[in-house]
């Protein structure tokens, strides 16, 4: 395992679109591990592969229930509103006030090549929508109200 250097807000590639991920390859184990380690390093909730410089659409999310990976995850069901304030290891310093559901259903796959149904209220569904934003080059910044220093 190794870490891996966080890219952070002008850096390009957090606004890039991320791919599919076709096939888990011992480079995409590799990559999930890394994460996963430099995530904890940074105390981070969760990151996302473009935080790390790979346009590859891999999440890790840790919301104190211990760490899992979400290889091309996708929600398929979302309800609620909740406001509140998240922040993002690609903009330091800064945290913002941002609308997102209450209760969110999400498929992914594992490490395993196993598809997996995971449903999440308030931070874990925060945290889910948060990562799957940044495959898709969107930042917390882009939709909050009110953005703190
Ligand atoms: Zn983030």
């Amino acid at each position: 395992m190794a870490l891996r250097k966080i890219r952070t807000e002008g850096d390009d590639i957090l606004r890039k679109k991320s791919k599919y991920v076709s096939e888990i390859t011992d480079n995409v184990k590799i990559l999930v591990e890394d994460m996963i380690e430099t995530m904890n390093e940074a105390n981070g909730a969760g990151l996302a592969a473009p935080q790390v410089g790979i346009l590859k659409r891999v999440v890790v999310i840790d919301v104190g229930d211990g760490p899992f990976e979400m290889i091309n995850p996708e929600i398929i069901e979302s309800r609620g509103e909740v406001e509140a304030y998240e922040g993002c290891l690609s903009v330091p310093g800064k945290s913002g006030k941002v609308i997102r559901p209450e209760y969110v259903k999400a498929k992914a796959t594992n490490l395993k090549g196993e598809e997996f149904i995971i449903e999440g209220e308030n931070l874990l569904a925060r945290a889910i929508c948060h990562e799957l934003d940044h495959l898709e080059g969107r930042l917390f910044i882009d939709i909050a109200e009110i953005i703190e220093e």
